[in-house]
This record gives structure tokens, C-alpha cells and sequence, in this order.
């Protein structure tokens, strides 16, 4: 097992990683205040792991809710469920909530725990690896609205996290992919080595050996607290984390929600801003060959959808949020192992490369 400790100004709580922590209930015990505990998952993760939880938690007074699976189910009326379950069981302000899910699952959990009774703690039990590497690290909570995604959330940490690596056994391939296209963003924007150590534990990680995994995802942990705690009010290098967003949210739009992954358009989309980077310069042909590598090592889509045209793709990138005054705003690699942000790329220089696209 490894243990990281994420140093927050108000607070400081622990990452546990390793293969089977799910089941040894000392991890766990040291952030539950009280003797109430809900557990909060859905259908699908339920049946794997919602009674190996339960037994580790055999001794507490325990409630259990049970949502559907998928983004569709990421809504408001969802959380009502859980306050409303809570309120039922006679829960107080030292229950603790226990997100057993996806990122998801994290997000209402985390929301819900954020406001029932002003504030209850919760724990992170985090089963994909999307959720290990980025969703459970940052304290952001909340649901989608009918008009927007994450529209209506709040910030709240958990007390701790425990990242069972052995949970990944289940999660279709698809999504370990889209988990390792965050992982690679780690890289690409902040630390060269941990590039070059992904490059040689690619095959491994897919292979799902628990070293190998363990050790990607404190270090993906860490550098995303690293960020986080720099830059809490998103002022400046959180926006790092949005490498290949931009281009990937578009890539997500146009081919519509759900068809590609979230983690596969920015696979996608890392490789056009390294395009985009070597194109200025800031990166040499060498670099945007090890990305285009590192991506489609992972299983992860190099370009994007064929079917998108160079009008559509910046109509949609014009869309995203982090496009202030009509000028695009956009995550490049300057160099290799270090991100940059600029709005100094104008729109024809992006044109350019995406009529060229694939190069
Ligand atoms: P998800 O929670 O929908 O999980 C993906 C699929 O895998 C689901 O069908 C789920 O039921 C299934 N699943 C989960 N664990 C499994 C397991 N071990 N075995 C088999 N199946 C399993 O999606 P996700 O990719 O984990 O998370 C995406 C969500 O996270 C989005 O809503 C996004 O907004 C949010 N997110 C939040 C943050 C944050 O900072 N809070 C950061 C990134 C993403
Ligand atoms: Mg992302």
C-alpha cells in the first residue's frame, strides 16, 4: 500500500493505494466520527462491491443508497434521495457518507455530504481510475442542470480516500483508457520523468499490475494536489489541468455526449495541442511523436472524429468555457513536460491545423 497525504491549508487527509485497502476496515475507521454511515453507490458498482464494503464496515450503524448508473443520473433529484434516506435513518451530524462509485458517484456523494446538515464528512472510495487520478483529488462536488454540466456544486474535501486498485479488475477497458488519458495529461503538463516512466509502464498498467498502478496514481494524485493547493481559486496553473480539454470538449459535443469518452476526446485533443505547440515551436517533431505514442499506447484514440470540419471544430471550441473576449485561450506544451496557457494563438494558425489534421 502506499499512502499519500494531501496538505490542504484547512485540512490535511490521506490517499490510501494498494490492492484490497477496501477491505481493511483500520483505514477507514480513523475518519468516521460517529457510529452512522451511508454508504452512497449505483446499480452497477453495487454488485460488485457494495457487500465487500458492508463487511468491512460490519459494527456500524449502516444505510445504504443505491442510484442508477450513468452521467444522466448526476441530478439534484438524485441528491434529494440521499438527504432524504439520511433524514429517514435518523442520521445526525456525525454520519459520514461513503461514495463507493465512478466520478459520478464522488460528485453527488461529495455535494450531498456537502450540504446535509450544513456539512457531514465523507470518504472517497473511488472505483475507476478516472475517479482515482482526478475526480476524487480537488474537493469539487456537485450535479448537472439541465442547462449546464456541473452547474449547481460545491467545494467540500473528503476525509480521506482509499483507492482499491483491485476494484479496476471490473471496469471495462474503455474506461481504464479514458482513466489513463488524465494520467498522460500529468505528465505532458508538469513532469517530464513521470512521461518517461509512463512510456515504460504503459503495457503494464493496462495489464492492471498493481506496482505499476499503484505508483501511477499516487503520482497522479499528487501532482494534482500539487496544483490544486497552489492555485485554489483557479487563477492561474489549475488551468494546466484542462490540457486537450478544449479540443476535447469539442470533439465530445460534436459527435454528442456519451459516444466518445471524456478521457478519449482528451486523448484526442492532447494530441492536437501538441500539434498545435510544435506548429509554434514550442515543441519539436521528436515531442509530438512521444505523444501521439503515449496516447495510442494507452488505447486511446490519436485524432480526431474525421467527420468533424474545421468551421464546426471552432464554432464548438469558440463554445467552451475558458474562451474569454472571442479569443481562444488554450493549454500548449512549451516544452515537453510543462504546460503553458495562451490566447496568443489566433484562430488561423488553429485552423491551419486542423485542416491539416491528421498530419
Ligand atoms: P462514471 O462514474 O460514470 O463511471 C464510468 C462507468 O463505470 C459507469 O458505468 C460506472 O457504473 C462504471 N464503474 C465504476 N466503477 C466500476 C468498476 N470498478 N467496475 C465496473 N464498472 C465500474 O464516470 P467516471 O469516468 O468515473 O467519472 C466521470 C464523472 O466525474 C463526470 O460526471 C465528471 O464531471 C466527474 N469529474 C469530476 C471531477 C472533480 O474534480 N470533481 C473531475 C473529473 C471528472
Ligand atoms: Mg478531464
Amino acid at each position: 500500500m502506499q499512502t499519500l497525504q494531501v496538505a490542504l491549508p484547512q485540512r490535511h487527509y490521506p490517499i490510501h493505494i494498494g490492492p484490497g485497502v477496501m477491505d481493511d476496515a483500520s483505514l477507514l475507521a480513523p475518519h468516521i466520527a460517529g457510529r452512522q454511515v451511508m454508504i452512497v453507490t449505483n446499480d452497477a458498482v453495487a454488485a460488485w462491491y457494495l457487500e465487500r464494503l458492508k463487511a468491512t464496515l460490519a459494527g456500524y450503524e449502516l444505510a445504504e443508497v443505491v442510484l442508477p448508473d450513468g452521467e444522466a443520473a448526476k441530478t439534484l433529484d438524485h441528491v434529494e434521495l440521499i438527504w432524504d434516506a439520511l433524514l429517514a435513518a435518523g442520521f445526525n451530524r456525525r454520519a459520514t457518507l461513503i461514495a463507493l462509485g465512478g466520478g459520478v458517484v464522488g460528485d453527488m456523494t461529495g455535494f450531498a455530504a456537502a450540504c446535509y446538515q450544513r456539512g457531514v464528512g465523507f470518504i472517497q472510495i473511488p472505483t475507476t481510475l478516472l475517479a482515482q487520478v482526478d475526480a476524487s483529488v480537488g474537493g469539487k462536488t456537485g450535479v448537472n442542470h439541465p442547462r449546464g454540466k456541473n452547474m449547481i456544486g460545491a467545494f467540500h474535501q473528503p476525509r480521506a480516500v482509499i483507492v482499491d486498485t483491485d476494484t479496476l479488475a471490473t471496469l471495462p477497458a474503455r474506461e481504464l483508457s479514458a482513466g489513463l488519458a488524465e494520467v498522460i495529461k500529468y505528465g505532458l503538463i508538469h513532469d517530464i520523468a513521470f512521461l518517461d516512466w509512463l512510456e515504460v509502464n504503459m503495457a503494464a498498467l493496462r495489464r492492471l499490475e498493481t506496482g505499476p498502478l499503484s505508483e501511477a496514481i499516487r503520482r497522479s494524485c499528487e501532482i494534482k494536489a500539487d496544483i490544486v493547493v497552489e492555485d485554489e481559486t483557479e487563477q492561474g496553473i489549475r488551468a494546466h489541468l484542462n490540457l486537450g480539454h478544449t479540443f476535447g470538449h469539442a470533439i465530445e459535443t460534436a459527435m454528442g455526449y456519451g459516444s466518445w469518452l471524456h478521457g478519449e476526446a482528451v486523448g484526442a485533443g492532447m494530441v492536437m495541442a501538441a500539434g498545435l505547440s510544435q506548429r509554434l515551436g514550442w515543441i519539436d517533431e521528436a515531442s509530438f511523436e512521444r505523444v501521439e505514442r503515449v496516447v495510442e499506447a494507452a488505447g486511446l484514440p490519436r485524432h480526431m472524429p474525421s467527420a468533424i470540419n474545421a468551421d464546426r471544430f471552432l464554432s464548438l471550441m469558440h463554445l467552451d468555457k475558458k474562451v474569454f473576449d472571442a479569443r481562444l485561450r488554450l493549454i500548449l506544451l512549451k516544452p515537453l513536460g510543462q504546460a503553458c496557457i495562451t490566447d496568443e494563438v489566433g484562430e488561423s494558425a488553429v485552423r491551419e491545423l486542423l485542416e491539416g489534421w491528421p498530419r
